[in-house]
């Protein structure tokens, strides 16, 4: 017999970062006590993004269709390439920033102890967009972190290697901080201000 659809709930609900037991079990109550049409909403949007919010094809951002609305939007500057650690990233980059060219979505940072090595950050495609020869400045906005100082390195060849000038975001950002969590001007200024990378 398997168990009881609630604990099945609870259990399920703690798949969301930072959640555990009690905040999982406290979450089911609330959807069953006092949210059953919140509740309704969520579990079928939950379904629909599941099945249908896929990577674009060309940054590997979340998108519904093959291209994001980003990369197919012409009147972006494909010269210029950043390259990012998430989504979010993205987002405060945009946000924060006047940037006018395209992204390229990593989906995490080389961290070869969690498996995580250029297989699955997509370098491999990263690579055949250098390779196409229309982008002059790849701009690495990876996080302040061990890990993501590594990934900067390693892209940082990876564009040299293709005649592409890499930079980076100048110095100034908080050392260990996601570049999500960095106040606007900051982020505004760590962007503007960014040099090449010498080897
Ligand atoms: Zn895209």
């Amino acid at each position: 017999m398997s168990a009881p659809l609630l604990d099945q709930l609870i259990e399920a609900l703690r798949v969301l970062p930072g959640v555990g037991q009690k905040t999982a079990q406290r979450m089911a109550y609330h959807l069953l006590e006092r949210e059953r049409e919140g509740g309704e909403k969520l579990s079928s949007l939950l379904a629909q993004a599941m099945e249908r919010i896929g990577h674009c094809a060309q940054c590997r951002d979340f998108s519904e269709s093959e291209l994001c609305a980003t990369c197919a939007n012409n009147s972006r500057e494909r010269s210029q390439l950043c390259v990012v650690e998430s989504p979010a990233d993205r987002l405060a980059i945009e946000n924060a920033t006047g940037f006018r060219g395209v992204y390229f979505v990593l989906q995490g940072r080389l961290s070869p102890l969690d498996g995580i090595g250029p297989r699955e950050l997509g370098l491999e495609l990263l690579g055949q967009r250098l390779d196409a020869g229309e982008i002059t400045e790849m701009i690495i906005a990876t996080s302040a972190t061990v890990e993501g100082e590594a990934t900067a390195h390693y892209l940082a060849q990876l564009a040299r290697a293709r005649q592409v000038r890499p930079s980076r975001l100048a110095q100034g950002l908080p050392l260990g901080g996601e570049l999500e969590f960095v106040d606007r001007g900051t982020l505004s200024h760590a962007f503007g201000t960014r040099s090449e990378v010498r080897e």
